[in-house]
């Protein structure tokens, strides 16, 4: 249960209950609208009829009025006494006669008459109209037996005679005290009802029994709004007060009554979608008031139609009204949230904003702190690179050495042969001086000359190839360093019985340091008189091609390097030599220099047998050499 509740309380939606109460208070406001439409239109259309009974009974009440006079006048005229006593003369008959027309002609009215006491006509002013009421008797009419009595008589009925409605008035004719006959004038309504003639009103006047006697619809005269007891069919037939009339019921009913006496009726008779096309029974506002002196009531009626228009056009009004209000509290309220949550998204953004130059400030110094790292390392990696290219200088100082070490037998030999050939020259020179053989010892001197500039050569080549100096990177002639490296070996080739071949363009030009190039070569050239000691052709090798890259190849005719050596053949300290006679740090002293070169150390063994060691470099023109030199 507890969950339940739960739920329902979960899914109720705020909205929901905000349209639900919109959408009452609409259905509240366009009732209200209908009812306070229906009540202002009841009120004006009830101040109408109002009005216009007040003119209506007017009318009615003068027209009643005018002629009560007329028949106590006639009581005045002697021919009329004169008639009455002496009934059956012909001359007062025909006298009277004439008077009553000239009368009833002046006064507007629709017969004048006089009966005797039996109700017998003896004068009448349509005395020569027929159908004339001379002669008839009247004696059942109310209003005769009223004068009868001494009242004055007041009467509305058909006419037995003239088959037309129309009001009686009598006055008993009295002669001395006592009466004689009665007078009896009657006048139709009719033009009244002309007068009462509107589209959107009935006028009617009932008579005390419920019967229209008088009304601007031609259906309704002589019907009653009621149905009649038969004693009041009776009494009426006795009368014969409606004549032939049928008197039947249009059965009205009060669907609503008003403090202020006005009433909404309805007619059973009158059909639904009659003739105000409307699908419910036309109802109708009813105001009346009794006539005085009658017992009459007049009767107006409006079709509450327009009414019910009206309320419909308030209550269409109202929910319009009511309609725009919801639209215009939507759109308030959307306003409202799009504004809530433009504040809430630009919330977050600066949420977001802020979390950002959290995270930059932080990433930033993360980042400095990185660089400051990476500035401390390479400061270390520069302090390293030069203690290691100083280890380098020194170690390619101390391979030179080794080097020369290697050389110094061959050298000492090579400079051992011109010395004592100096000393030979020298001796003879001097013997061809004491015996006076200018021209020899002249020779000899000259002889002596070529020997000590030869001897220099040597010196010069090893004191340019032992000097330590810094790799000083420029483009440098690489014939120039092939022959040089192949003049310092030159001994040591001829002494081995090695067949040297070089092959090299005289402009091959490449970017490097000359005197390290030449202690690369020394090296390579080196090691390969060394692997050809025990073979018996032995052919070296040196040839050069320019193409993307210089490429310099000193191949051997030796036994090649042995598998298990090739993987480490850069090794430093690593050698097959018997000790003293290597170090085992040519070759990677010689990879480090071409490293440092920008170029590469390769070796592998030739197909027909031998190794072969290439070197690559950046190749470079004499006139960047030109250029370097200036
Ligand atoms: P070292 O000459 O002092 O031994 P190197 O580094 O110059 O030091 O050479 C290392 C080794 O490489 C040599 O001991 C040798 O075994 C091998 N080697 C070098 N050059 C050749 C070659 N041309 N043919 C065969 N083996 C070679």
């Amino acid at each position: 249960m507890r969950a339940r509740l739960r739920l329902v309380r979960g899914s109720f939606d705020p909205r929901l209950a905000w349209g639900a109460a919109c959408l009452f208070a609409a259905g509240v406001a366009v009732v209200a609208a209908y009812a306070w439409g229906e009540r202002a239109g009841m009120r004006d259309m009830a101040q109408g009829v109002e009005h216009r009974l007040d003119i209506y009974a007017g009318g009615l009440q003068s027209e009643l009025t005018r002629y009560d006079y007329l028949p106590g006048i006639l009581s005045l005229n002697k021919d009329v006494i004169a008639l009455l006593k002496d009934p059956g003369n012909p001359e007062r008959i025909a006298r009277v006669n004439r008077y009553l027309e000239t009368v009833n002609l002046k006064a507007g009215s629709s017969e004048i008459y006089v009966m005797n006491m039996d109700g017998l006509t003896l004068a009448a002013s349509n005395w020569n109209r027929p159908p004339s009421f001379v002669g008839r008797n009247f004696s059942y009419r109310p209003y005769f037996i009223d004068a009868v009595q001494g009242l004055p008589g007041r009467f509305y009925g058909v006419g037995t005679v003239s088959q037309s409605p129309g009001y009686y008035f009598s006055y008993g004719i009295y002669d001395g005290g006592s009466m004689l006959g009665v007078a009896a004038l009657k006048v139709e309504l009719d033009k009244l009802e002309k007068t009462w003639g509107r589209a959107d009103e009935k006028v009617a006047v009932v008579d005390e029994n419920g019967v229209i006697f008088l009304t601007s619809v031609p259906d309704w005269e002589f019907k009653t709004l009621r149905p009649l007891s038969p004693q009041t069919r009776e009494q009426l037939a006795a009368t014969r007060q409606y004549h032939a009339g049928s008197l039947a019921s249009l059965d009205m009913t009060e669907v609503r009554r008003f403090p202020d006496g006005t009433s909404i009726v309805q007619f059973a008779g009158e059909a639904k979608g009659g003739d105000s096309g409307n699908f419910l029974q036309p109802s109708y506002l009813l105001r009346s008031r009794s006539i005085p002196g009658t017992q009459w009531r007049l009767m107006a009626l409006s079709n509450i139609a327009p009414i019910h228009a009206r309320a419909s056009n308030a209550a269409i009004a109202a929910a319009l009204v009511m309609g725009f209000l919801a639209i215009l509290g939507l759109y308030l309220q959307q306003r409202r949230r799009a504004i809530a949550q433009s504040l809430a998204a630009s919330a977050a953004l600066q949420r977001a904003h802020d979390e950002l130059e959290r995270k930059v400030a932080a990433r930033t110094q993360a980042l400095s702190d990185a660089n400051r790292h990476l500035h401390i390392e390479i400061a270390e990696r520069k302090r390293a690179e030069e203690e290691l290219k100083a280890t380098l200088d020194e170690l390619v100082q101390a391979g030179k050495m080794a080097a020369l070490g290697q050389m110094a037998a061959s050298i000492t030999h090579e400079l051992n042969q011109p010395l004592a050939a100096l000393r030979t020259l020298a001796d003879n020179a001097a013997v061809f001086l004491q015996r006076g053989r200018q021209g020899d010892a002249q020779e000899n001197l000259a002889l002596i000359g070529q020997l000590i500039a030869r001897m220099g050569k040597i010196t010069g080549q090893l004191k340019k190839f032992a000097r330590k100096s810094p790799s000083l990177l420029k483009p440098t002639s690489i014939s120039v360093a092939i022959s040089d490296a192949c003049f310092l070996l030159e001994q040591r080739l001829r002494q081995e019985h090695v067949e040297l071949n070089v092959a090299v363009p005289e402009d091959a030009c490449a970017l490097c340091d000359g005197n390290r190039l030449e202690q690369v070569l020394v090296n390579l050239m080196s090691n390969a008189i060394d692997a050809m000691a025990q073979t018996g052709e032995r052919r070296l090798e040196v040839k050069v091609a320019v193409g993307e890259w210089v490429s310099i190849m000193v191949m051997d005719s030796g036994p090649g390097i042995p598998p298990h050596v090739m993987p480490r053949l850069f090794e430093p300290f690593f050698t097959t030599k018997e000790q003293g006679s290597g170090l085992g740090l040519g070759l990677a002293i010689s990879a480090a220099i071409m490293r440092d070169f920008g170029g590469s150390l390769r070796a592998y063994n030739r197909p027909g047998g031998g190794a072969a060691f290439v070197l690559q470099l950046r190749p470079a023109t004499i006139e960047m050499e030109e250029e370097a030199d200036v």
